[in-house]
């Protein structure tokens, strides 16, 4: 008996060729009826004898394209009306935005093919893509996703193109960025002054050149231009530092094939498959030897490594045969460049040539950086292949936008049950990086047709987007930042509170107003209580103190030993000495604070690892490193005593001073830091049997060390618990508002259903 029915696709269904999925799958089995696009993803009615209306819906689900997920599949009879050919309709763009755009997708095995096969017509085509790869985020601009809203609106379309965007059988059937040497994009080399030198292949070609001979070259990208030179040359590669005035922080490289990078580290069953997705992200791997030169990351048994994800690099890659750096195109604490002409103003004291194209960048996508654990991801920087894709999350009838924190900035909002966390954007400190923002909030809006209910930002008051939140005129959720951060783990792996958390990094604003990092909070259904956090230290410098370890140290020796501390241990003059001891007496610009991050580098400065960072981080990832192959279960006296004055039993203050005086006593560096990594592994263990929820969030800038994430996971799950940490979204600041986002839905929820306190405000 002949049967219809109506089929509702949510899910990333749209840009990924799932039409022509359905319309294959749908000639396969000769039913008949219709596919089209809707805004809440793909509709679909098939007519047929109910058996085959069945292997249809369950090869539906089995046979997806690539990148296709289905998240919901409404199913519903209806009557038959006799069709028997099956068509792809044109979509009607009325109503409801809430189509996904996707990620942007590395270069897909076909395309690859056609790009290196003399014969085909692509042969060579820097700009080659497909429904299942190519750009997507970096050039929309707007929605719903079709050319004339991406910035391809520019490249008319040959008749031979033409032809594969409109044949449903084709690869290309509404590839919207699709492009040949006839029609699409093309290369141009341009000297410092802007002048060019070649264009089409010579251009890569003499690039290529350039590189071979130890030149920089600007790369204009997919999110943005990269600066190149040969990862083998030292002197180029000191050159790339020296301009860049980046001095120490380690570069990524990009390597011609996997089989180099083989050569040259350690690669897994999962970091290959993540170096061979299609969001080909940087992946930390730890190093083996080969021939990259000592000054790409100097004193680093990681090296970040990416394979080549866009045709542009697949073709320059093959032609150089050699790794090259790969680094952003910015200049220091500046958003990458994006476009031609600021390229050559920003870039034109680095680099010696640019290959560049015309295919404008709509919003800059910096690569990605992740590494490998427990065949699982654990995301550093999430933005190209992975921003903006959604997290699910119940948002009722709210529409939030949350604004982040101050470092690594990302937005995110939130609507129809998804909350969609935007690329990294930078450190707000700068001013460029704050313009990127204010773009990336109207870019949300309209891009979601959002209209907010509310807005989340930090509790912190001097944070350039919190300032920011106060003159959007929304209600305003104010959160604590490390209440944000637990949350955001939470969100990521859709868990339920109660939770204990240890959230630590350098810094967040504290509900007292003083600077909290060391945090263990429990998060109930409303809420968070602060179980223990470390005893307080001061912070001479105040934020000069993340810049220098020595500072924390000087800080940390003082609450330790008072004006009498150890002097030798300190790298600073006698005269410097007194007088940070008068500030920090005085409580002059000398904050105290609870921070796990500043412990870190007091401890990395006392045991004489790094007194000053060259880069974020710096001092504790070198007590990460300095535990080599060290192998102790050894940890250090630490003790919890209760917070005087509080009546609620077991809130308690972790004292750190006798593990201190015990370091101060070490001999032996590797030993040290190896124990300092057991002890802190074990306080979560401690915290967590006095506090008593089985499930426990490990989130925080603090759990980037890969070393104390995976010490603090076994120790839990050996003592019976079940530890959660951060995977798809960043541990660090990166990930603060998404877990905004929430908090603001906890509360509007809590709020609706009774008179419960807000911290509600009209900008
Ligand atoms: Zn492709
Ligand atoms: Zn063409
Ligand atoms: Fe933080």
């Amino acid at each position: 008996m002949i049967e219809r029915r109506r089929v509702s696709v949510e899910g990333i269904v749209q840009g990924v060729g799932f039409r022509p999925f359905v319309y294959g799958l749908a000639g396969e089995l000769g039913l008949g009826g219709w596919v089209i696009n809707s805004p809440q993803g793909v509709v679909i009615e098939i007519e047929a004898p109910a058996p085959l209306l069945d292997t249809f819906i369950r090869r539906l689900q089995s046979d997806l394209p690539p990148h296709a997920a289905i998240h919901q599949l409404g199913l519903e009879k209806i009557a038959p009306v006799g069709e028997k050919t099956f068509t792809i309709r044109q979509s009607n763009h009325q109503g409801q935005k809430t189509t996904l755009i996707l990620p942007d997708l590395a270069t897909c095995d076909d395309c690859l093919r056609e790009i290196f096969d003399p014969h085909d017509r692509r042969y060579h085509y820097p700009f080659t893509n497909c429904t299942h790869c190519g750009p997507r985020f970096s050039i929309v601009n707007a929605l719903p996703y079709d050319r004339a809203n991406t910035t391809m609106r520019g490249f008319m379309l040959c008749e031979r193109c033409r032809a594969e965007y409109e044949n449903p059988l084709d690869r290309r059937f509404h590839a919207q960025p699709t492009a040949c040497p006839d029609c699409g994009p093309q290369l141009a080399l341009l000297t410092r002054k802007g002048s060019a030198l070649e264009t089409y292949y010579d251009a890569l070609l003499a690039a290529a050149d350039g590189l071979r001979r130890g030149g920089i070259v600007a790369l204009k990208g997919l999110g943005g231009f990269q600066l190149l030179v040969d990862a083998r040359n030292s002197d180029a590669v000191a050159r790339l530092r020296a301009l860049k005035a980046r001095y120490e922080k380690p570069f990524a490289v990009m390597m011609p094939a996997l089989s180099q990078v083989e050569m040259t580290c350690q690669v897994s069953d999962i970091e290959r498959a993540l170096l061979q997705s299609a969001a080909a992200p940087i992946v930390l791997l730890r190093r083996l030897g080969g021939d990259i030169a000592q000054p790409v990351a100097p004193g680093n048994p990681y090296l970040g490594v990416m394979l080549p994800y866009t045709p542009l690099h697949h073709l320059l890659m093959a032609e150089l045969g050699f790794p090259v750096v790969a680094t952003s195109g910015n200049r220091s604490g500046e958003p990458i460049v994006t476009d031609n002409p600021m390229a050559l103003a920003k870039l034109g004291g680095i680099a010696d040539l640019f290959l560049v194209h015309n295919r404008p960048i709509a919003r800059h996508v910096d690569d990605s950086v992740v590494f490998a654990l427990e065949d699982d991801i654990v995301m550093l920087r999430r933005a190209r292949g992975y921003a903006p894709a959604p997290v699910p999350i119940q948002t009722g009838d709210q529409s939030i936008i949350a604004v982040g924190a101050q470092q690594k900035n990302a937005i995110a909002i939130a609507h129809h049950n998804r909350a969609i966390l935007s690329q990294h954007l930078g450190d707000m400190d700068n001013l460029a990086v704050f313009d990127t923002f204010r773009r990336a909030v109207d870019d949300f809006e309209t891009f979601h047709e959002l209209e907010p209910t509310a807005a989340a930002c930090d509790l912190h008051p001097d944070y350039a987007a919190t300032r920011y939140a106060e003159d959007m005129g929304l209600p305003l959720v104010r959160v604590q930042h490390h209440y944000a951060h637990i949350l955001s783990c939470l969100a990521e792996h859709r868990i339920e509170a109660p939770v204990l958390g240890a959230a630590w990094d350098g810094t967040g604003y504290g509900t007292d107003g003083t600077i909290w990092g060391g945090e263990f909070l429990r998060v109930g259904e409303h809420g968070f209580t602060r179980e223990a956090y470390l005893r307080p230290f001061p912070l001479p410098g105040g934020d000069l103190a993340a810049r220098e370890p020595r500072r924390s140290a000087l800080g940390l020796l003082y609450a330790l030993y008072g004006k009498d501390l150890p002097r030798d241990r300190l790298a600073f003059t006698a005269r410097e000495i007194d007088l940070l001891i008068t500030a920090v007496e005085r409580g002059i610009n000398a904050p105290l604070a609870s921070s796990m991050g500043r412990l870190f580098d007091a401890v990395a400065a006392l045991i004489g690892l790094r007194q000053q960072n060259a880069f974020e981080g710096q001092a504790a990832m070198m007590l990460e490193y300095a535990q080599g192959s060290a192998k102790t279960d050894e940890c250090y006296p630490i003790e919890i005593t209760p917070v005087t004055g509080d009546q609620t039993t077991g809130k308690g203050i972790i004292e750190w001073k006798s593990m201190i005086a015990a370091i101060l006593s070490e001999s032996d560096v590797q030993m040290t830091a190896a124990k300092f990594h057991n002890t802190l592994a074990a306080l979560i263990v401690t915290v967590a049997q006095r506090v008593g929820e089985p499930k426990i969030v490990l989130t925080g800038g603090c759990f980037q060390n890969r070393s104390l994430l995976e010490k603090a996971i076994r120790q839990l799950r050996e003592a019976g618990f079940t530890p959660y940490w951060h995977q798809r979204i960043p541990a660090n600041d990166g990930g603060i508002a998404l877990g905004q986002i929430s908090a603001a839905l906890r509360e509007t929820n809590h709020v609706s259903g009774s008179s419960g306190q807000t911290h509600k405000h009209r900008g």
